[in-house]
């Protein structure tokens, strides 16, 4: 079972392991493709300790940079399904 937050509706949906449709390897993560409950769509979920350091760095040079307003975006970006 996977906790999702559906991008499209912000809701959280507990998914079976059936729903996951493809699993991707890359050098810093892996990519879940997972058929989404709530809206129907598929979204990719990566998961990775490499992949969450990447992004911890990106937000805190977008942070001290100087836009809180950035931060979000980058934050919002990381959780929005990007091409594996
Ligand atoms: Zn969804």
């Amino acid at each position: 079972m996977l906790l999702i937050t559906c991008p499209v509706t912000r809701t959280d949906e507990l998914v079976a392991d059936q729903r996951i449709r493809a699993i991707t390897n890359h050098p810093t993560h892996l990519a879940l493709h997972v058929a989404c409950p709530a809206c129907g769509g598929v979204h990719v979920y990566r998961t990775g300790r490499r992949w969450e350091q990447t992004r911890a760095r990106a937000t805190d040079r977008a942070a001290t940079a100087s836009a809180l307003a950035a931060a979000a975006t980058t934050a919002r970006a990381a959780q929005v399904d990007v091409p594996a």
